[in-house]
């Protein structure tokens, strides 16, 4: 069995489903799901994040979201807490940086927020000297203080597409004939959630909604209200979504999202003006990644880092920091949004 030919059975018996729903089977089916079965990072792998490129993301996230932590007084109990961790990678940076700051690893109960079993037993492993609590969804979050990172996963969430028909939206369904998948239209309806969109929006085009972010905004951003804390979010896209952004990496290129689901990674551009709008706490301007890591003194630390190397390395080092911060590599295309409470200052690196 393969998961296309589940999904063409599927379709055929009870009809073409929704792109959200072929996204969460692709990438989560418990048995044939692409994040459910291996560790996709690295050169190895089919794509590389910010963490697997420097130390110095990690090391700079980890000192802004512990000066958050000192400036809101140096809370006795705190959740440090990351969404979709990966190979634990960031995790271990954000640890290795702040361990000589008095109190802050006494203070911290580490919360990971993960699906993969693969990728759980990995980030066992990287994170094992904190003994990491692992959680299935946010909303079992901690009543407490809460300090959180999230790199490269809403990208990871299912979205729905519409395509506008006059004032109503035709929904992107995915069919099947043959034995093979391929995209269609649903019956043209109006849409309330994309009432803002008719604004800006022309005949024929395509938006993304992504309904599975809301309650975890929701959720973290209760908790930095209620007790303190902030969110660093990491992502690719930008201030609302338009066109059809899905993408299936594979071995480090761009393949079809349709051919073979769960060997390949999905996902698509966060529209971080949907994030704000769940927002139940203040947030910071969407702010380039570049201009985050610059403001955090990434070319100094890159500078101290460089002293320590010497050809390939030093090359490979100079190298990940141009390719963290150039506006023509992921400079400008990576966002960062920044959640913080009620009278507090935002995140080191952002702005209200
Ligand atoms: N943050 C890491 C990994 C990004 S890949 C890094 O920057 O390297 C996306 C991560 O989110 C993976 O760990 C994946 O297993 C996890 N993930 C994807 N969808 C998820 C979901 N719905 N719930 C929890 N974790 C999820």
């Amino acid at each position: 069995m393969s998961l296309l030919r589940i999904l063409t059975e599927r379709i055929t018996t009870t009809g073409p489903i929704t792109l959200a729903d072929y996204m969460s089977e692709a990438l989560l089916h418990p048995t044939y799901g692409y994040y459910a079965t291996r560790d996709p990072l690295g050169a190895a792998g089919d794509f590389t994040t910010a963490p697997e490129i420097s130390q110095m993301f990690g090391e700079l996230i980890g000192l802004s979201l512990a000066q958050c932590w000192l400036d809101q007084g140096a809370p006795a109990a705190i959740t440090l807490a990351e969404l979709g961790p990966g190979r634990g990678t960031l995790m271990a940076d954000i640890l290795r940086a702040t361990a000589r700051l008095p109190g802050f690893h006494a203070a911290l109960t580490l919360t990971l927020v993960e699906a993969s079993p693969t990728l759980r037993a990995v980030q066992a492993t990287t994170l094992q000297a904190h003994t990491p609590d692992w959680l299935d969804s946010v909303h079992a979050l901690p009543e407490q203080p809460l300090y959180l990172v999230a790199n490269e996963f809403f990208d990871a969430l299912p979205v729905h597409q519409y395509q506008r028909d006059g004032a109503h939206w035709r929904e992107r369904m995915v069919g099947a004939q043959e034995g093979l998948l391929h995209m269609g239209l649903g019956p043209a309806a109006p849409q309330p959630a994309l009432a803002h969109r008719l604004e800006d929006t022309a005949q024929g085009d395509i938006v993304e909604i992504c309904p599975a972010a809301v309650p975890i905004i929701d959720t973290i951003s209760t908790r930095i209200h209620d007790h303190g804390g902030a969110a660093l979010i990491v992502d690719y896209g930008d201030w609302r979504s338009l066109g059809d952004t899905l993408q299936a990496l594979k071995a480090h290129a761009t393949t079809d999202p349709l051919t073979d689901p769960g060997t390949a990674d999905l996902t698509t551009h966060v529209d971080f003006e949907a994030l704000t709008q769940a927002a139940r706490c203040p947030f910071t301007r969407v702010t380039p990644q570049g201009v985050f890591l610059e403001r955090l003194g990434i070319t100094q630390r890159a500078q101290t880092l460089a002293q320590t190397l010497r050809d390939a390395p030093l090359e490979a080092h100079i190298a990940a920091h141009r390719r963290l911060t150039h506006p023509t590599e992921m400079g400008n295309l990576f966002k960062v949004l920044g959640l913080y409470p009620n009278g507090a200052a935002p995140p080191p690196g952002l702005e209200p």
